[in-house]
């Protein structure tokens, strides 16, 4: 059945997900040492597993935006994603915001995730997107360094106001950023004069499944736009190990309704139509 029957509307959005594990997100940096990546339990492949079924299932594809220290670990994951028709983009190496690091080493992490990621896939890679959306005013040189690194496009901005990330005055659509590369936001509602955030994360769990419904579907009919949402693996993981001495905030959003995420996919599967990044911004793979 054509989910636009559900949606009431034909516009295709476009799915994406960012493939890193639970100890590598940036609001828990600060209790978790890099060093200690190497030694910690990976949930990522078995939740991978799962994400690849159910999108299969709903019959979607979509754009997984890779960390290359994960792809080096778990090369076979990254072509099973290839060879389910999905399109691989990069999340960087490292998982290093770019506001934290200067011009060189951001174009050598941005470049040897690319090459990492390509290697491993024998397929191009076209898509970036930065750790905690951290390309902003401040540091926009990130976007010729994607260029010079041979990338197409960047989703890499979220247009809210958020204690970690986002630029709430920053263009909601996509726009051209320099000749080579043109900027991807994360989607956001405009009402009140403000932007809400209808582009997934933690809000996606934090809000009720309608909430979401109606922010994106607002998105479609009124702007007549494509909505671009995105969720991590360890997203739809309750089982995942605790890490422990974090403060209530960061706990809090990082566990909040865990359990919930995945039959909420089923449902923004259903409801409306995905596809990869690639097709949605270009037309065509
Ligand atoms: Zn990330």
């Amino acid at each position: 059945m054509e989910a636009s029957a559900a949606n009431g509307s034909t516009v295709v959005n476009a799915l994406t997900i960012d493939v890193e594990d639970y100890f590598q997100v940036s609001a828990f940096a600060q209790y978790i040492a890099r060093s200690t990546w190497e030694a910690r339990p990976c949930r990522v492949e078995q939740n991978i597993d799962r994400i690849l079924e159910l999108l299969s299932d709903g019959g979607a594809h979509a754009t997984f935006f890779t960390l290359g220290w994960i792809a080096e670990r778990y090369p076979k994951m990254v072509q099973r994603i290839v060879a389910c028709g999905h399109e691989l983009a990069s999340h960087g190496y490292a998982h290093e915001r770019v506001n934290g690091l200067e011009a060189g080493a951001f174009f050598a992490d941005v470049a040897l995730a690319k090459a990492v990621l390509e290697d491993i896939a024998g397929t191009d890679v076209q898509g970036y997107r930065a750790p905690s959306f951290s390309i902003g005013d401040d540091n926009l040189w990130a976007y010729d360094c994607l260029a010079r690194a041979g990338y197409r496009y960047s989703s890499s901005v979220y247009p809210i106001r958020h204690d970690h990330y986002g630029s709430p005055a920053a263009s909601r659509f996509t726009h051209v950023v320099n000749t080579h590369v043109l900027e991807v936001p994360i989607t956001t509602a405009r009402l009140f004069r403000t932007n809400w955030p209808a582009g997934g994360g933690g809000y996606f769990r934090l809000m009720p499944y309608a909430v979401s419904r109606w922010l994106i579907r607002h998105v479609n009919r009124c702007d007549e736009e494509s909505a671009i949402f995105y969720f991590h693996p360890w997203e739809i993981d309750p089982e995942q190990p605790r890490v422990t001495g974090v403060d209530a905030k960061t706990r809090f959003r990082h566990y909040v309704n865990l359990r919930w995420t995945a039959d909420r996919l089923k449902l923004l599967l259903q409801d409306f139509r995905w596809d990869r990044m690639d097709r949605v911004v270009f037309g065509v793979a």
